[in-house]
């Protein structure tokens, strides 16, 4: 593959039919409104608008978005901001630098006070995923839409459904978990992660010479998870299960270098429980699927990936049946926010059900909390990425 120039990236910050933002950051407020399909700014419209002063502030941005920890801030970022015309909503888009970008996605993600070898591993696979999402959406912009759709089964009997990141059409990648979670300017960066990103600049995973879709999530529970239990139907070489006998910690230490302030709020992740009456799960179920089961009887796992995430679930109510997937609907539909994962065990206490779960997250790739125990046991950052991508390599790609 020819080497990269730094490329610049299009993050998509927020969306609204009315946006407040700063220029430059912390400035006196202004704020743009969708009028007639256009970008209404001081009385004018426009279909887009650019304004390039350095910083800006954006007020109201919601982080976490549908997840437990959702909360709105006023972020303040670096570099070009740009509002556009999506649909019946107008989207505030920041053009940064990406090694701009990643400093904000690596102190978002983790404390700065983490190990420097854990940063370097996260700052590897986070550079990774966004180049490659760069590539394919720059170069199949068209194709990528056509021939990879949602993956989506919709029947009474089935519902099948997973999400990925080819949603975003009009910018490279948002700026929530649902891509990396980007905040911006308003994350202190401290020594570590600068290390990390400096001595790492430019380097990716690959794997048979391509970008490796790097895949990570909090918590794998003891072992990681394949692909096609949570999108779509394949697998790769480098994302095969493994087992890992490093997460199951907890050592306040190390979370703490892993989880930022509101993500220690969930401390009970290698193993957890969940407990419904009858009543509140046919309820929960009722209200999340929009589908109306009755009164739910029983919960059958229909078919599991390697590291026990279910992956079709047989929901079984008195007004209907119906096999429900992949992992992420699962973790919807049976709870007010998310389960931590899919990987549960299913056992009833009277008409009570009782779901004993392990890990957080979908479990593909690296595991974050493994990583950390790994840095802290004195593994560098090239062995963590040896053990949780089996196969791959690392190649520099700008200097
Ligand atoms: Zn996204
Ligand atoms: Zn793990």
């Amino acid at each position: 593959m020819d080497l990269l120039s730094r490329p610049l990236l299009n993050v998509g910050i927020m969306s609204g039919t009315q946006i407040e933002f700063s220029l430059p950051k912390g400035a006196e407020r202004r704020q743009v409104s969708l009028v007639d399909g256009c970008v209404c700014y001081q009385g004018r419209l426009y279909p887009s608008l650019e304004f390039n002063v350095g910083s800006f502030t954006l007020y109201g941005v919601t982080i976490g978005v549908d997840f437990h920890w959702e909360r709105s801030r006023d972020l303040d970022y670096a570099g070009i901001l740009s509002f556009i015309v999506e649909g019946d909503k107008i989207t505030a888009v920041n053009k940064v630098d990406v090694e701009e970008y990643l400093l904000s996605v690596i102190s978002s993600e983790m404390k700065s006070s983490a190990e420097v070898e854990f940063l370097k591993a996260h700052a590897v696979i986070s550079r990774s995923w966004v180049l490659s999402q760069l590539r394919s959406r720059r170069e199949n912009k068209a194709k990528v839409k056509a021939a990879r759709p949602k993956g989506m089964v919709d029947s009474p009997k089935r519902h099948i459904q997973w999400f990925d990141h080819e949603d975003h059409t009009a910018f490279d990648v948002c700026a929530d978990d649902h891509c990396q979670r980007y905040q911006g300017l308003c994350m202190a960066v401290g020594e570590n992660v600068r290390t990390a990103l400096q001595e790492t600049c430019g380097e990716v995973l690959v794997y048979d010479g391509k970008i490796c879709d790097a895949r990570f999530s909090k918590c794998c529970g003891g072992t990681t998870e394949l692909f096609s239990t949570c999108w779509e139907d394949v697998d790769y070489p480098y994302l095969q299960s493994v087992k890992d006998p490093f997460c199951d910690t907890s050592d306040p230490d190390i979370l703490s270098q892993v989880l930022n302030d509101y993500d220690l709020e969930t401390r009970d992740f290698f193993r957890w429980e969940q407990r419904y009456t009858q009543k509140e799960l046919s309820e929960l179920v009722r209200k999340r699927s929009g589908v109306d089961f009755g009164t739910i009887e029983d919960l059958v796992p229909v078919e599991r990936g390697a590291s026990g995430r279910i992956k079709r679930l047989m929901v079984v109510g008195s007004k209907r049946k119906m096999e429900i997937g992949k992992e992420l609907i699962i973790r919807r539909w049976l709870s007010e926010s998310h389960l931590k994962s899919s990987a549960f065990e299913i056992s009833r206490e009277g008409t009570d059900f009782v779901l004993e779960g392990k890990g957080w997250g979908h479990g593909v790739g690296l595991c974050q909390i493994g990583a950390a125990v790994m840095a802290s046991k004195g593994y560098g950052y090239k062995e963590i990425l040896a053990y949780y991508y089996p196969g791959s390599e690392i190649e520099k790609r700008y200097e």
